[in-house]
């Protein structure tokens, strides 16, 4: 049979594929989007983004009513989760999301192939058939190619990981019982949002971090603060400690970490223990050889500022190149690469690509931290505004975190948000889209902002930053 031909194949549907898809169909390309699992949509829309978010939201609900319902004046006694309910919840939350991606597919005329595909020469891809599906295996040429294989969780060398009780977020976001002592190695985002879940449920958690601060890619004001607000919710930290065993005995789990401050080894006991130490490039059966793709030291597709891999008309976006991996720097790349591909000059500002933490006060970052200012040499100003001091926190009783600007000393160009506090996921946008357009911190102070709202403390701390002096402090 003749391999099928297309303008574009695109391998792995998770946020970068599926929206290079939609964006290629938007172009007029005929787009084919080829998918080793049943459902679309990637780690992001089936064990990653969407099913954290969801069980966020339902602990959060659940939280607030055990812990906050009662200062409201409201009385609600004997209050219960169902985890077997709160995860159907989420599973149908999980369904509703990846049937939308298929629903797109048929949208923008992109065929959708299920199958594992490797690269027979630099335009031909095979496809095997999924295990137990109806497709057949087929061969497909394109003129371009995209690889949006995504990631997988990383471990260490030493920890078997056995996904019933040594377990990845993937296992941990599909638990059927609650962990009595849930003990985490790694205080980045996966551990602290799946942490938040499992403490707000009632779970004992632990989580042990190698180095001395929790999200430390961030700037570190907001690992600070965050640490303060998980320990008051009853989380548990061992900052500065390298994991050297993890081992499994029946239901136990056992954890052996050593201070960087010397002295006796860190020993834990639990009946769950995740692992959530980064991810890493998945580029397993692509068979990148046969097309001369090449691979960089880190085992990430190499790639040039166009994302052209180092074979021309291959592209690789997302979780499997350099940068950040996060759903929307992926999508952003994919339609970066559609339109590229359709002869256009698209643009793509890495540094204001926002960094986004889900947990309760939400942490959110965008542009350069202190720390980078710092370490660049760069003369700054910076000014911040406390939630506590926001009438709309103080009307909801959530008046945690701040808001901290960094401007450039001369022009007082905004140069960096960070924010920790109610809300502030959302809010960070408003941030991206000022220094989108290169404003300055007294742009944002001259800009009305509803009151009461918690958007409020963004012009306050820019004010603040402009030297001009915050109205409510
Ligand atoms: P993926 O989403 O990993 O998709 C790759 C797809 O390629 C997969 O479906 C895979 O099956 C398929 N594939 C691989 N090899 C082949 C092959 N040979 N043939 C066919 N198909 C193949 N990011 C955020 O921005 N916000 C969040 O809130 C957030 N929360 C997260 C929570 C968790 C628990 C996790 C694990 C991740 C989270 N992320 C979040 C990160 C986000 O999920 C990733 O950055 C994003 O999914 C990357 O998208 P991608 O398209 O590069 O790859
Ligand atoms: P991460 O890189 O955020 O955090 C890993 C943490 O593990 C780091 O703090 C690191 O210092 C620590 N660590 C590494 N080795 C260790 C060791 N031997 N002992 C103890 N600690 C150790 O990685 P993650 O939390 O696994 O998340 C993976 C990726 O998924 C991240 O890149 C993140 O961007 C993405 N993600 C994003 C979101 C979001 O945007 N809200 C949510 C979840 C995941």
């Amino acid at each position: 049979m003749p391999a099928t031909a297309y303008d574009v194949l695109i391998i792995g549907s998770g946020p970068g594929g599926y929206i290079a898809a939609v964006r290629c169909g938007q172009l007029g390309l005929k787009t084919a989007l080829i998918e080793k699992y049943p459902t679309l949509g990637g780690t992001c829309l089936n064990v990653g983004c969407i099913p954290s978010k969801a069980v966020l939201e339902s602990t959060e609900l659940y939280h607030k009513a055990t812990e906050q319902f009662a200062a409201h004046g409201i009385d609600a006694d004997n209050l219960r989760a169902d985890l077997p309910r709160l995860m159907a919840r989420k599973d149908q939350v999980v369904k509703k999301v990846c049937d939308g991606v298929v629903y797109l597919m048929k949208k923008n005329k992109v065929d959708v192939i299920h199958g594992t595909a490797s690269f027979v020469d630099a335009t031909t891809v095979q496809v095997a058939p999924a295990a137990g599906g109806s497709e057949e295996g087929q061969q497909l040429t394109a003129k371009n190619i995209i690889i949006a294989t995504g990631s997988k969780p990383s471990s260490l060398p030493f920890i078997t990981l056995d996904k019933e009780r040594v377990i990845t977020s993937t296992e941990a976001l599909a638990l059927r019982e609650l962990p009595q002592h849930l003990i985490i190695v790694g205080g980045g985002v996966i551990g602290l949002e799946l942490g938040s879940v499992y403490a707000r449920l009632g779970s004992k958690v632990s989580v042990v971090e190698y180095t001395d601060a929790i999200i430390p890619t961030m700037d570190r004001t907001l690992g600070k603060e965050l640490l303060r607000s998980l320990k008051k919710q009853g989380l548990e930290f061992y900052l500065s400690h390298k994991v050297t065993a993890v081992t499994r005995e029946g239901a136990t789990v056992k954890l052996t970490a050593s201070p960087a401050a010397g002295g006796a080894d860190l020993q834990l006991a639990g009946d769950y223990c995740l692992v959530s130490v980064g991810r890493r490039p998945f580029t397993d059966g692509l068979n990148l050889a046969a097309a001369g793709v090449e691979l960089d030291e880190k085992g990430r597709v190499k790639v040039d500022e166009d994302l052209q891999t180092t074979v021309p008309g291959i592209w690789a976006i997302g979780d499997v190149v350099r940068g950040a991996m996060l759903a929307h720097k992926a999508s952003d790349e994919g339609v970066f690469v559609a339109e590229r591909i359709a002869g256009q000059k698209p643009h793509l500002n890495y540094l204001l690509i926002p960094g986004v933490v889900y947990t309760w006060p939400e942490v959110a970052g965008v542009g350069y931290t202190e720390e980078q200012l710092q370490e660049l040499g760069r003369a700054y100003k910076a000014g911040s505004f406390p939630y506590s001091a926001s009438g709309r926190a103080v009307a909801g009783s959530d008046t945690e975190g701040l808001v901290k600007v960094l401007t450039d000393a001369q022009t007082d160009e905004i140069l960096g948000v960070h924010m920790i506090g109610p809300r502030i996921a959302d809010i960070i946008a408003e941030a991206v889209g000022v220094m989108h357009f290169r404003a300055a911190a007294e742009d944002v102070g001259m800009m009305s902002h509803a009151h009461p709202t918690y958007a409020e403390a963004f012009k306050e701390a820019c004010l603040n930053a402009a030297g001009i002096g915050a109205l409510n402090m």
